[in-house]
């Protein structure tokens, strides 16, 4: 392969800019739809541009690529901080556009995401960045999901320039206080965090409001049945948005199409693990996030000890991989269930126990409200049972129109009943003499539970992939053998 800029060729650059991104896991389904266009390579999918996601739960069908992996900081935490040696490179614009052109038409990738380490500055960073993804748009009318990650501290004009030709945007809050973002990476501060992610919020609602969009239904993302979640903290606000939208609409001329804007939109992510904040502080962080700023998603990385320093965990500390599970799962219930960050933990109670779902610990320090009847509880109530989630709760209200249920109707629409059992009744009696005492559920809890938080939180078995472990770029990119060798490793 010919040799390029720097003396490095562009597998090379590929090996070293692909495996640098590798820490960073802001991807997930893009809820972004876009038909495929005659002329036009590639197409968005509502339900998820992202099929496939490595045992850690990273997706991997992402082209995932740091356009450079050159720094100007050295944030203590990261692979590519100024201070750590390593071959240093950068793509140029024309090279991610054959990257991802050429994996795409080879079926290897459904899209993109694009990160990058600080060359020279942020507005030159993100104007390369942006050249890139204009001509993959505009010059090979690439079509696909974009994931592009803004540096903090580039210019305003290039954010909403890249906020039209992108599917999402993420802007890395990195760490849940001020303090730990004082000690890693000093030369980052909250306001220059937090103001692309303000002018990518805005630029979000102004286009609801130009096309008419329903914020409120848009937050609630289809669970219509939740009331009181946390985007319902300001009514006035809400209402108020209502009022704005009808006006805009019917001011608007029925043909107005104004180009989308983050379609997909955004998220952020933080680390975990790296600096000694608890879950509790994790957690309220990420329910501000989420109600200041309409995130799509908070991602939380659990931090792989890469750098020898003192601030930080020792080189061969495991990642706490199980802590990240379970943050996962409470940020569930923050969104979809109608949970409060200070329902779930407090100053007294700061973490969760690591050995049960957040969901069974909230229930076990609340025994007062159950068991529950499932033949009366209101949809809000049945959410909080371990066991039942969104989709059953919905069943159960339903179906208890036609009579009362019993357990074996609970079995078979689908509730986890080895959880449920201890925390229900129906028709006033439980499914087995079961004393409900905390000490006794724990410990049965805990013994089905223990298997799978073996598994995700035992550190031998942590990996994080690479699209090219193993994997010859030059001989393969032409063969239907290697092709297969590659789909069998994503
Ligand atoms: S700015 Fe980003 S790439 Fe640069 S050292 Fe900090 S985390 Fe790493």
């Amino acid at each position: 392969m010919e040799l390029l800029s720097g003396g490095l060729s562009l597998q090379k650059k590929l090996n070293i800019l692909t495996d640098a991104a590798k820490y960073d896991v802001a991807c997930t389904s893009s809820g972004s739809s876009r038909r495929g266009k005659k002329g036009h390579l590639g197409n968005t999918e509502s339900c998820g541009i992202c099929h496939s996601f490595a045992s850690d739960g990273r997706c991997v069908s992402l082209l995932k690529i740091l356009m450079s992996n050159e720094c100007i900081y050295d944030c203590k935490y990261c692979l590519n901080r100024s201070s750590n040696e390593c071959v240093r490179t950068t793509f140029t614009p024309d090279e991610i556009c054959t990257l991802v052109v050429e994996f795409y038409r080879r079926n290897y990738i459904e899209g993109l995401f694009l990160s990058s380490g600080v060359v020279k500055n942020p507005t030159y960073t993100m104007e390369l960045m942006y050249q890139a993804i204009f001509m993959l748009r505009n010059k090979y009318h690439f079509n696909g999901y974009i994931h592009v990650k803004a540096i903090p501290g580039a210019s305003e004009e290039l954010i909403t320039k890249l906020g039209y030709v992108v599917d999402r945007m993420s802007v890395n809050i990195e760490l849940p206080t001020t303090e730990g973002l004082k000690t890693l990476a000093p030369h980052k501060n909250p306001k220059t965090l937090v103001a692309p992610i303000k002018q990518i919020q805005q630029g979000i609602a102004d286009h609801r409001l130009a096309t008419g969009q329903d914020m409120k239904m848009i937050r609630h993302r289809g669970n219509r049945y939740l009331k009181n979640t946390i985007f319902d903290k300001n009514p006035y606000a809400v209402i108020e948005q209502q009022r704005m939208i009808q006006a805009s609409k019917s001011a608007l001329p029925a043909s107005y199409d104004p180009a989308p804007f983050v379609p997909a939109g955004q998220s952020t992510q933080m680390i975990i693990g790296a600096t000694p904040e608890n879950d509790y502080q994790l957690l309220s962080t990420t329910q501000k996030l989420y109600q200041m700023y309409d995130l799509k998603r908070v991602f939380f990385s659990a931090y792989v000890p890469l750098n020898e320093d003192a601030l930080l965990p020792s080189l061969g500390t495991a990642p706490p991989l199980l802590r990240e599970h379970r943050l996962y799962q409470a940020d569930w219930l923050l969104r979809y269930y109608g949970f409060q960050a200070d329902e779930l933990l407090s100053e007294e109670k700061p973490n969760f126990n690591i050995m049960l779902d957040p969901k069974c610990d909230w229930a076990l320090r609340h025994l007062e409200h159950f068991p529950i009847e499932i033949n009366q509880a209101s949809y809000e109530t049945l959410l909080r049972v371990p066991g039942i989630g969104t989709k059953s709760a919905f069943r159960i209200i339903k179906a208890r129109r036609q009579g009362s249920l019993n357990f074996e109707h609970l079995k078979k629409m689908g509730i986890v009943l080895k959880r449920a059992k201890y925390f229900i009744t129906c028709s006033g009696k439980m499914m087995y003499r079961i004393p409900i005492e905390e000490d006794f559920i724990t410990r049965q809890l805990i013994g089905e539970d223990s298997k799978k938080s073996w598994e995700i939180g035992h550190p031998d078995s942590y990996k994080q992939l690479s699209l090219f472990d193993d994997f010859n770029f030059e001989s393969s990119v032409t063969t239907e053998d290697s092709h297969k060798s590659m789909l069998g490793q994503l």
